[in-house]
This record gives structure tokens, sequence and C-alpha cells, in this order.
């Protein structure tokens, strides 16, 4: 909420940030069986017995958290972004540095098990490191889970993730001051390494829990320091030898929720505060090695060079001529140099490519055109090119029956048509929506900026998005 600082206001007061006049009891705590169902599917290299991580030999637990400033009730929706917005700030850039496993991700992880404390909530951490605070009982399945991710990028803003967290709080706050009673169990997630920002690979959490990951690949991601991931959650007081796929998990939840600040204008363009996800365009991640050779950058004539800058400097470029063409986005926003130096002309330039588009086709068009180019500006510069592909993840659907049951929750009080888009940023949604129906939020950004600090969303809006929020879990998990 760095913007609220220039006087536009932070979310505010509403209904969100009253206290619940009737407090509901903690969840009873019940270990949760760790072994996977007979039958359930089983997960490539996950067919030996699990070691059991600290945590899960007793999995839920009530929350043990100091108590927050607000000792005695839970934090208002205005109280929480201001106990976030210090947390992993540079103040520099005035954006987030919240890596997976810092320092900066420990402090959001301890507010998360606070709120939880404060609303008696039974918080556990699972096997991946996500973070879950239960209302009712987590064994029982068909739970109703809500949440996303406190994270960022490298200066990120401050909604990105944290909207759908602190959302999902005080929606639960709403819901209670409304005397809501609870069918189904409610859970309140935290996913882990939902960026990527540090070992390259986004949604880290919810793909090992997914099965999309392996523990062994998970055990190989490396952060730009050279500190594996396993380290980096040993240090952070997580057991790596515990990570891994997890469908018992998952067959505990009927939905997942997630909301999110937009990251684009669509929303603002159609004059609408909340939105509903139809779609996450397929995407991915391709590293371009281009290896030249290095030489003195005042001696060698221009004749006589093989620099890869040149080679990579016209990929740049034909990446904006083919996602133009194809009504995609191509971006390189990332690039290693060797030697680095000023006066050297380079060895190797190492250009990351992420590239989106609304269809398959269409996507394999735009990085097949911009393969193509660059093979062939390296070879005029006499220049060795590998293009590897890091991540990629297809288009996802939405569930149609959990997408349309929102739509007719929130459209039934005012015969509004909700607007349903697509978007090109992916979520940890995307990755469960594969394993367990899914849907998505989206709450307006008036600029549509994203991974910046100058990400913003409106006061009201944010409101707005935490009652869209309640009344779609009281549609789905009250009586
Ligand atoms: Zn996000």
């Amino acid at each position: 909420m760095i913007q609220s600082e220039g006087g536009r206001g932070g979310p505010g007061p509403a209904g969100a940030e009253r206290p619940s006049p009737h407090p509901r009891p903690a969840a009873t705590a019940h270990p949760s069986p760790r072994l996977r169902p007979a039958g359930g599917p089983a997960a490539p290299g996950n067919d030996r017995p699990q070691p059991v991580p600290a945590s899960a030999a007793d999995p839920v637990r009530p929350a043990a958290g100091h108590a927050p400033p607000s000792a005695g009730r839970p934090a208002s929706f205005q109280e929480m972004w201001r106990d976030l917005r210090p947390l992993g700030r540079n103040a520099d850039s005035g954006g987030y540095r919240r890596y997976a496993w810092t320092g900066a991700d420990t402090d959001c992880r301890a507010w998360f098990e606070e709120q939880a404390a404060a609303r008696g909530l039974a918080y556990e951490v699972d096997r991946n490191g996500n973070q879950w605070a239960w209302l009712g009982d987590p064994t029982a399945g068909d739970a109703v889970v809500t949440g996303s991710h406190l994270d960022s990028v490298p200066d990120g803003g401050a909604f990105d993730g944290p909207l759908g967290v602190v959302s999902s709080f005080a929606a639960l706050d709403v819901l209670r001051a409304r005397g809501a009673t609870f069918a189904k169990p409610l859970a309140l997630v935290n996913f882990g390494d939902e960026e990527g920002a540090r070992f390259g690979l986004a949604c880290v959490g919810s793909r090992l829990t997914a099965g999309q990951l392996t523990a062994e690949q998970a055990h190989r991601l490396t952060d730009g320091d050279g500190i594996t991931l396993p380290r980096a959650m040993e240090a952070a007081g997580h057991d790596p030898d515990a990570i891994g796929a997890d469908p018992e998990r998952l067959s505990r939840i009927g939905a997942f929720v997630e909301l999110h600040v937009e990251q684009g204008r669509a929303l603002d363009l159609s004059g609408d505060r909340v939105g509903i996800a139809s779609a996450i365009w397929p995407h991915g991640r391709w590293r371009f090695d281009f290896r030249g050779e290095a030489n003195h950058a005042g001696t060698t004539r221009l004749v006589d060079r093989r620099d890869p800058m040149l080679s990579y400097a016209e990929t740049v470029l034909a990446a904006r001529r083919e996602a133009e063409l194809a009504g995609a986005v191509a971006t390189f926003g990332k690039i290693s140099v060797e030697p680095n130096g000023v006066n050297a002309i380079p060895s190797l330039v190492r250009g990351w490519l992420d590239s989106r588009a609304e269809d398959q086709a269409a996507l394999d068009t735009v990085v097949g055109g911009i393969e193509r180019a660059a093979r062939a500006y390296a070879t005029a510069h006499g220049i060795d090119l590998d293009v590897v592909r890091e991540s990629f993840t297809p288009v996802v659907e939405f569930d149609h029956a959990l997408r349309d049951e929102l739509a007719r929750i929130l459209g039934k009080d005012t015969d509004l048509t909700v607007p349903v888009l697509g978007t090109g940023a992916g979520h940890d949604a995307g990755i469960l929506s594969g394993h367990i129906p899914t849907a998505m939020l989206f709450v307006r950004n008036p600029t549509g900026v994203s991974h910046s600090p100058a990400e913003f969303a409106a006061e009201d809006d944010c409101v707005a998005g935490v009652h869209a929020l309640a009344d779609v879990l009281e549609g789905l998990a009250c009586t």
C-alpha cells in the first residue's frame, strides 16, 4: 500500500474491518492422514514412504504466533495493510523484495500465522511450505479454499498476491459479522514462492503440491548466489526432504477461489470493480544463449568480431515484431553478459524470453518466429545459439461450472452481468485448476501496472473485492 502514502488512501473502513461479534472457536485439530489413499494418483518419485516434516507430526495445530497489535480482535482490513506495508519494502525503490525463504518472506509468513491466530483458526504448514488456516475440520473434505501469495517479484507492488491473502481474512470477518453458518470447512492459504523471483520457476509451492514439479527437480533449483532451494528452505526452518506431491491435501478441497489485483486494464475499460477470470493464457520462459568471442573493445576491428550482443539486440526487436503480428506478448526482461566489462566484447549474452498468447497456436507461432530470427542473426554474426525452454504452462480454462456459479452469486442481487476476462498472468489457481475446481476474482487496477512499485488498486475497489469474495465464500461454503 505504498501508494496510500501519497494521499490516495489505502483500502479502508468497511464491513470488512468490523470484528466478529461472535468469534468462533478454533477448529478442532485433527492430524491428517499422511498416506495417499489407496488407488489414488501416484506422483512420480513419490512412491516411497515420505519423511515426516516437523510440522507434519501434528500438521494441524493452533496458531502460535505472538499477539498482533490488535490483540483481542482480528486486525481490520486497513490494519492488515498497515502491518504488511513495511515488510520487505526497499526504501530506495519503494518496491517489495519478498523473495521465497528470505527474511522478508519469513516476516510475511509470521504475519499470516498471526492473522490465523487472531481469528482462532487452526494453522498448519504443509510439506511444501504453503501456509494454511482452517475453520472447520480439515479432513472432512469438500473444503472451500481461498487465498493467494505473499512473495513478490523484484521491486514488486503491494497488491499482487497480498490483496488476495488480506481479502481472504477480511472476507471471513465479513461472513462472521453476518452470522454466516459454515456447512463446509473453509481454509485460507498462502502459497509459497509464487513469483519464482529467487529460483527462476514460478508457483513452486503449488506445483509441488500438484505434482507438476518433482522433489528431485525442486532440489536442483538454485538462486543467483548459488544457494539451492533445499538449503534456502532449511535456513528458513522448513524440512526440504519433506517436499513433494500432496494428493491427499488436494483431495480435501472442493473448490479454490483466488482473488487477485487485475494485471491489465480490462476492468478499468469496462467500468467494473470486480471481474471473474475465464482463462489464463498459455505462457512460458525460454533462455537464449548467444556465444561469441571475448575480445578487446578498442583494438578489435569490427569485421573481426564475433559479438553476440548484436544477435541478441536484433532478436529483441524480432520478438516485438512477432508478438505484434500475433496479437500476443513477448518480452526479454532479463539478461546476463559475460565477461560484462565496458571495454570487452562479450563472449556470452544470455537473454530470457517470456511469451504469452491467447492460444497455443499463437504462442507457437510467436516463439517459433523469434527462434528462427535469432538463428538467422546468429549465423550472420558467427554466433552459436542455444535455446532452452525453462518452463511452460499450457492454457488454463477455469472450471466452467464454478465460474458460472460465481457469476450467479455475484450477479443475483443486481442482475448485473459480471465481466469475465482472460489474463496473460500465471497464478497458483492456474496450477491447481488441473486438479480441483478453481476460479479467480479480479479487482480493478486503474493503470493496469503490475510487477512495479506503481501497482495500485483503489480503496473502494479493494473493499468491493472483499465483499465479492465474502459473497462467493458464503454461496459455496455456507448454508
Ligand atoms: Zn500474483
